[in-house]
């Protein structure tokens, strides 16, 4: 059956519905109707209480008139249906929705109603525009609502078209199961036949509630089948490398050398690696870690593991500042070991990089640490066993899938300071084992966080003034203004010049995203070295870099940041001794949501508990930024509130994996012709095909 086939589905409909995506029957099946009207969510006028609550209520739309001026200046669609009438209003946008309706429609009004004098209204309702002569009182049947658009509107494609449509198509149509019956029996979902009727003609509430799980259980069981079958292929072909023996550097190193107690979160951590690097499977895990709680530990214990067993590491950071620091690090914890480490940056003499890479070559090197280059580029390593990439978000899923790929398949270990909600990581390192270190090592002190006015800066000021003569040091961040980099600098640039002066006792620097990047080291090196107290900077502060004395982060415009920004920004101090104090300043006007991001921030410094509520308030494409984030698109799911889901759907695909990971019985016929072009697209996008 094609589209055409369909009555009152001519060139301009077609055109039209192919706008919105739909081009083809199955298409059209799979358009999801965005609510459900029904005797029990429509409410007869009279009984809408008017107290603020959200209702559904159909009418006939009675007088469309403008009302009010300049200002106050409104549009107002009266209502009525057989009980009384209702006002909806729009303070803005009226004349948009002004064009689209027309006295005499049936439609309905979704939103908190509230009793004005002699009006019920509802300010800014959501407007479905149901099919003339549907009978208002009698609306038996729960009816879908279909999403409607300007092209729609224009070609007369109605909500009663489309339904009539659906009816057309399924009479005619049964498309194929491809999940296996005991995948269905198993977790209680209609078959898809019956899915696709009980979605666009549902007898009862419950029936599309279950529709809309199967259609989301089969877009994630795709997804989550696709994700074990790359780990399995990748166990298949490539055995890891095997770390068998604990031996003498490990043993020196916990029980003599380390100075301090391993929190929880560390042992834990530290045990699902020692499990995977023991398995004979090459190991791919994340450790996720809110800043300070102390992943270079955990490096350093998967790092000796490799080395008791006679391969080397590698230790990778996003940035050269990141990576010498990382060296000393490394070089200070595992003196005590005989241990050969170097550091192979961009900068070096020609002659000091033949010396670093003949001792990777040749095996002297145990570990080398450096930029990603150091596993990219030309460098061989004579028996590389582990790789650990710090900071993991500046890697794309494509970087991690050319290192598991490489020479001798060594395990990999990334590292992130960003915490992100599970939901979330599910699906965005869906190829990776995640450990989670949860809290912070005893015996910090936590960052006091305080919220401020601007006309506060005065006392601010005189604050930080005696923290810095104490040998503090301190942050001052500007905001990016509306992504424009050169007002980001006026604004940084300003508060640089106003600072100096203030603060002419001590040394002021500035840092910005439009310097060389060797200028920005040259910056931040003085910065660690304390030849810069007070470091003016917009939000380029490299991500990761430790300057233990820094104990003071004043955030300008605080209320313009995102809550996961403000965090990780926060913990750029709190690293040393020192008590350490974030000032969050705002503005004079902050919206709600800006106040709600002020509050969380000085309520918590878990940050899990803060990416959750961030999560919460954008949603996940913002959340992490950029569409290009790895992320995948799903269709009807949304892995925030379908993670239930998202957890049956990885059993059940690693159930299939296990017992025939070929496709080749019977009941996964259907599923490998659905699954095979799925995954041959997936593997493409990831590099990995
Ligand atoms: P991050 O997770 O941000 O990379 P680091 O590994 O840099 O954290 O650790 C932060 C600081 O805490 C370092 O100075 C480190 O030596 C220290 N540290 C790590 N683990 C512990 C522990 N178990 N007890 C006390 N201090 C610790
Ligand atoms: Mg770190």
């Amino acid at each position: 059956m094609n589209l055409s086939d369909l009555p009152k589905l001519g060139n301009k409909r077609i055109k039209a519905l192919s706008e919105s995506g739909i081009d083809t029957i199955l298409d059209l099946m799979n358009f999801l109707p965005r609510r459900y009207l029904d005797k029990t969510t429509v409410l007869p006028i009279r009984q809408v209480s008017g107290n603020g609550e959200q209702v559904t209520v159909v009418g006939r739309i009675k007088k469309i008139q403008q009302s009010g001026y300049g200002r106050k200046k409104r549009l107002e669609i009266i209502i009525q249906d057989d009980t009384a009438s209702l006002k909806g209003v729009w303070f803005k946008g009226g004349y948009y929705i002004k064009k689209q309706f027309s006295e005499g429609e049936v439609v309905a009004f979704f939103g908190k109603a509230k009793q004005y004098g002699r009006y019920l209204s509802m300010a800014h309702p959501e407007v479905d525009k149901l099919d003339d002569k549907s009978d208002i009182s009698d609306l038996k049947k729960i009816v879908p609502i279909y999403p409607s658009n300007n092209a729609f509107s224009k070609h007369r494609i109605t909500n009663k078209l489309i339904h009539s449509w659906q009816k057309q198509i399924l009479q005619k149509e049964k498309p194929p199961e491809f999940l296996p019956p005991y995948i269905l029996s198993e977790y209680d979902l209609p078959k898809r036949h019956l899915a696709y009727r009980m979605m666009h003609f549902p007898q009862s509430k419950s029936e599309y509630k279950k529709a809309f799980i199967r259609f989301k259980f089969e877009e994630l069981f795709l997804f989550e089948l696709s994700v074990a079958k790359t780990k399995h292929e990748v166990i298949e072909q490539h055995q890891g490398p095997v770390f068998n023996n604990l031996g003498n550097y490990t043993k020196q190193f916990f029980n003599k050398n380390l100075p301090f107690e391993l929190t929880e979160g560390q042992k834990s951590a530290l045990s699902d690696i020692k499990k995977d690097v023991r398995s004979g499977k090459q190991m791919n895990r994340l450790v996720q870690g809110d800043v300070g709680s102390g992943k270079t530990i955990v490096a350093i214990g998967a790092i000796l593991m490799a080395l008791d067993n006679d391969f080397q590491a590698a230790f990778m950071a996003p940035t050269e500042i990141l990576a010498e620091q990382h060296f000393r690090t490394l070089s200070s914890f595992l003196d005590p070991l005989d241990i050969n480490i170097r550091l192979l940056v961009g900068n070096q003499k020609p002659t000091l990089r033949t010396d670093i890479l003949t001792d990777i070559e040749g095996g002297n090197c145990d570990i080398a640490v450096g930029t990603h280059a150091i596993i990219q580029e030309e460098v061989n390593f004579y028996r590389l066993g582990l790789a650990v990439i710090d900071e993991q978000h500046r890697f794309g899923v494509k970087q991690r899938a050319e290192i598991l790929t490489k020479g001798s398949h060594p395990h990999v270990l990334v590292m992130s300071a960003t915490p992100i909600p599970r939901s979330l990581a599910m699906t965005l390192y869906s190829d990776l084992d995640i450990s989670v270190i949860k809290g912070l090592p005893g015996g910090r002190k936590p960052v006091k966080t305080a919220v401020r006015p601007q006309k506060k800066q005065a006392d601010i000021y005189r604050f930080v003034e005696e923290e810095l003569a104490a040998g503090g040091q301190a942050y001052v961040v500007y905001p990016l203004v509306e992504e424009s980099e050169k007002m980001d600098l006026k604004d940084a640039t300003a508060g640089f010049e106003k600072l100096k002066k203030r603060f002419s006792d001590f040394e002021v620097g500035l840092l910005h995203g439009q310097m060389k990047s060797e200028e920005k080291d040259a910056i931040m090196q003085k910065f660690i070295e304390n030849k810069i107290q007070l470091l003016v900077s917009t939000t380029v502060i490299e991500v990761g870099v430790d300057v233990p004395n820094a104990s003071i982060m004043i955030v300008e415009h605080a209320e313009r940041f995102g809550l996961s920004q403000l965090h990780q920004l926060r913990g750029r101090i709190g690293r040393g001794k020192r008590q350490s104090y974030c000032i969050l300043i705002h503005g004079q006007k902050v919206s709600k949501e800006g106040q709600f991001r002020l509050r969380k921030m000085a309520q918590t410094n878990d940050g899990f508990e803060i990416a959750e509520a961030d999560l919460k308030l954008r949603g996940p494409g913002d959340f992490l930024g950029t569409k290009q984030s790895g992320m995948p698109e799903f269709r009807v799911a949304d892995i925030v509130e379908d993670q239930w889901i998202l957890e049956q759907t990885k059993s059940a695909a690693w159930e299939i994996m296990d017992k025939d990971p070929h496709f080749e019985e019977p009941p996964h016929q259907e599923l490998k012709k659905v699954f095979l072009p799925y995954f041959k697209e997936r593997s493409k996008f990831y590099g990995m095909g």
